[in-house]
């Protein structure tokens, strides 16, 4: 049978594992960080008659420049700095349409970015245990991935982040707040630090910004001064809109520019356009549920803190949770219960994103009775 290695690949692909979280059908799924409630039926109907306006027009190409859109998600970053803020400022003020890029997902807007900044010869430097498509994405186009290990709590300090950049010099350095699969979101001083440091382009990956506890600040007023900054956003994940594939991304109009030298001609469909454009008409509506879903991921570290696991800080819509003798067991004992969480391969930890409140209590009662009946769950018993 004809095997990868029969195949005339890329030698720099040769081994390497594509993205694999198991998609399995189980109850209660959280293991990938999505939104665990459906889309409201005021954005359903408002989708629905959205699409429907375009099925005739599909003979066409679509808008290339994705005009609407981008003026409806500068509207949201604008109001999102402004609510943040606190104080009644408008600290995005300055962004106008030409700031705002969009793409399949953010995997999507980091592979232009990758695409157009990264290539062979180049390379990309992260802050690890990250996201784990910021290596395989570096990696698709062929430039080098430099991994620099957060402390033992997986925090990053200004000095370290610096130092990595001025040793290393990357082209392109990825910072991810709040951090995947670690919860915890930067301070200030890390992405300035950093910015200080580098000659190159920085990535902010901002998916999880919308579920940040107070305090967090995006890093989208930094782009007024750094023009080498690019903030990336999704509607994964606040938006419950995974399935839509929509992704976002804010930085100088130059760098948009250089972006447009590298997506495929009318990459965001006709059909994506609309239903995004849809349910940025509803951003209020959709948005709803993170308020819940921020409860409920409180409730997780609550329990899991009582059930005597480290647990780690999180401004995101997920846990990470130490202190587990035997991840794959646990892992598994949790599936067998019906609850598909996330071993995300960092020894002794394990990671659940908030669910639905029937959810969030069938994984801790499902987590409650494991260790009730195997105290050893716990690495430290
Ligand atoms: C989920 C996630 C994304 C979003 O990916 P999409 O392609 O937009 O679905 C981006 N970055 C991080 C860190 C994530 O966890």
């Amino acid at each position: 049978m004809l095997t990868l290695s029969d195949l005339p690949l890329r030698d720099d692909l040769r081994g390497k594992e594509p993205y694999g979280a198991p998609q399995l059908a189980v109850d209660v799924a959280l293991n990938v960080n999505e939104n665990s409630h459906p889309v409201p039926p005021a954005v359903v109907d408002a989708v629905r008659r959205g699409v429907d306006a375009q099925l005739r027009g599909l003979n066409r190409y679509p808008d290339r420049e994705f005009t609407r859109l981008r003026e409806l998600l500068l509207t949201y970053v604008q109001d999102f700095s402004s609510r943040q803020s606190g104080d009644g400022s408008t600290p995005a003020d300055f962004l106008t349409a030409d700031w705002l890029w969009a793409a399949n997902g953010s995997n999507e807007v980091l592979s232009h970015i990758l695409q157009a900044f990264g290539g062979p010869g180049r390379t990309a430097l992260g802050f690890v245990p990250s996201y784990s498509m910021h290596p395989l994405i570096t990696q698709s186009t062929g430039a080098r991935w430099i991994a620099v290990d957060r402390g033992e709590d997986f925090s990053l300090s200004a000095e370290t982040a610096a130092a990595a950049v001025r040793e290393h010099h990357p082209d392109v350095v990825f910072l991810c707040t709040p951090n995947n699969p670690t919860g915890g979101g930067l301070p200030a001083e890390v992405i300035e630090a950093v910015l200080h440091a580098s000659t190159g382009i920085v990535i902010v990956d901002e998916a999880y910004a919308e579920f940040a506890r107070p305090g967090y600040t995006t890093a989208v007023h930094l782009l007024r001064e750094n023009p080498r900054l690019v903030v990336s956003r999704t509607m994964s994940k606040a938006f419950a809109f995974a399935g839509v594939r929509l992704g976002y991304a804010i930085a100088h109009p130059a760098v948009t520019d250089a972006l447009r030298l590298v997506r495929l001609p009318y990459h965001l469909s006709a059909l994506t356009q609309a239903a995004a454009c849809a349910a940025l008409e509803h951003t209020p509506v959709l948005l709803d549920n993170v308020e819940a879903l921020i409860a409920e991921r409180d409730r997780m570290v609550t329990a899991l803190s009582e059930l005597g696991f480290d647990v780690a800080e999180t401004d995101a819509n997920f846990v990470l949770f130490g202190g587990v003798s035997d991840t794959r067991l646990l892992w598994q004992r949790l599936l067998d219960a019906g609850v598909l969480i996330r071993d995300i391969g960092i020894p002794g930890h394990l990671r659940v994103n908030a669910g639905t409140t029937e959810e969030t209590t069938a994984f801790i009662e499902a987590i409650s009775a494991i260790v009730a009946a195997h105290p050893e769950t716990l690495e430290n018993l």
